[in-house]
């Protein structure tokens, strides 16, 4: 087995618990392997099936009574009475960890591997928000880069909430065209008071950057835009919507849920082109917002387009509550693990998993252009989560290795042992 150990020297340097890390996040070859008499959602309903993984793709789908191709070496997972669905894709997570809205000492640490993949979370887009001064591009790219060797699928937003739009290549064309996890600009802040309270022409040159970078990249060329809770709302979306030729898809607010009358632009938006994302973040009782899952019954009930809602975490980023004098006097930190629980929550209010799961899986994933990712085909990439009858996961691989198995973490960041045990 190969294992990707910097350098024995190193890893004899580091305390035991950081090198059995090592060697659990470490890529390998892994056996082929085949799910048996599993009810697969891809999201469709697809009923009992069995699935053969090779090479970190899926090889083959087919029928319990199907003979499956023999594969010496072949690993056989029995998992009746389970259902398996696409591993979940959180369009926005802060992996660098983000925050510092309130003083240098709310800054968030760096999210690691295990938060996502024991959330069922197998690909992650990286963002910086607030702070995209003392968090740079780098910073992201490079914790980016670091989920990849750790077997996740990683990519990034480049810019943060302000303008100019924080780069590494010197424009946001550059970044999306030179930088392969690059796949469009976010979170542009707009309606907020940390914004850098874009003008309409300041907003419309950044869109069209990332609409042409997409062009010439075949990449989704995505303005993913942070909304604050400012009356202005949407306005500068319908603006561009209404007065230029930018097409709906370019834009991609998120946090729609966070204001009800918000959410209610955002629903005219899908109808006009536009997919929008609601953020799983905690709702108080009484507070102006929706719960992610009242967002989603909320937007499909109002009738608009299944196909154009994403649902996101927002995971390690700070999560403020603001006084009237601006104020930050409360600070909760978002986590990958709302997605699943917002999944959890509305299959218990009696919705079916097939039309719960788009939100989370095929349609970021057609919005993000993200190939191979989001379902569950011939050809797609192993990236898949198994649920046990109570709707816990019970096992995740990521590009055909197991994270996770019959409940138990198998493979964790190089330092998240160490950092436990010290806190
Ligand atoms: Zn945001």
């Amino acid at each position: 087995e190969h294992f990707l150990v910097p350098d024995e020297g190193l890893s004899q340097a580091l305390p035991l618990e950081c090198r059995m890390s090592i060697r659990h996040t470490s890529a390998s070859n892994p056996a082929p392997t085949l799910i048996r008499n599993v009810s697969v959602f891809a999201p469709e309903a697809l009923g009992l099936r069995q699935l053969l993984i090779g090479g970190g793709k899926l090889l083959w789908v087919g029928s319990p009574e199907d003979a499956a191709p023999s594969i010496a070496g072949l690993e056989v997972l029995d998992a009746s009475g389970k259902r398996l669905i696409p591993g979940l894709i959180d369009g926005h997570a802060h992996v660098t960890g983000g925050g510092g809205e309130g003083g240098f000492a709310t800054r968030v640490p760096p999210v690691p591997l295990s938060r996502f993949t024991a959330a069922g979370v197998t690909t992650v887009v990286g963002v910086l928000g607030t702070d995209d001064l003392a968090r740079t591009p780098g910073e992201l790219l490079a914790s980016v880069y670091a989920l990849r060797e750790q077997g996740l699928s990683a990519f990034a937003w480049c810019g943060g909430y302000h303008l100019p739009p924080v780069t590494l290549t010197g424009s946001v064309r550059g970044d999306i065209v030179y930088l392969d996890p690059v796949i469009g600009v976010g979170e542009l802040a707009i309606s907020d008071h940390r914004s850098s309270q874009p003008t309409f022409d300041e907003f419309l040159r950044v869109a069209s950057d990332t609409h042409v970078a997409g062009l010439m990249t075949g990449k989704a060329g995505v303005l993913h835009l942070h909304l604050g809770n400012g009356a202005r709302g949407l306005e500068l979306v319908r603006r561009a919507l209404d007065e230029t030729e930018l097409p709906a898809q370019v834009f991609h607010p998120t946090h729609i849920n966070r204001r009800k009358a918000l959410f209610e632009e955002a629903l005219a938006l899908a109808r006009r082109g536009c997919t929008v994302d609601i953020t799983a973040f905690p709702v108080d009782e009484g507070e102006d917002a929706w719960s992610a899952a009242d967002g989603w019954e909320r937007y499909h009930s109002a009738g608009a387009p299944a196909e154009r809602l994403t649902i996101s975490s927002d995971a390690g980023g700070c999560l403020p509550t603001f006084d009237h004098d601006g104020r930050m006097c409360r600070m909760d930190v978002g986590s990958a693990h709302a997605l699943l629980d917002t999944v959890r929550e509305l299959l218990a209010r009696g919705h079916a998993l097939e039309t719960v799961l788009p939100a989370f899986t095929s349609n970021i994933a057609r919005h993000l252009r993200l190939a191979g990712k989001g379902e569950i085909a011939v050809g797609a990439d192993a990236d898949l989560v198994i649920l046990d009858a109570a709707g816990n996961v019970s096992d995740v691989m990521a590009q055909g290795v197991w994270h996770i198995r019959d409940g138990e973490l198998l493979r964790v960041g190089l330092f998240e042992n160490a950092q436990a045990d010290r806190i």
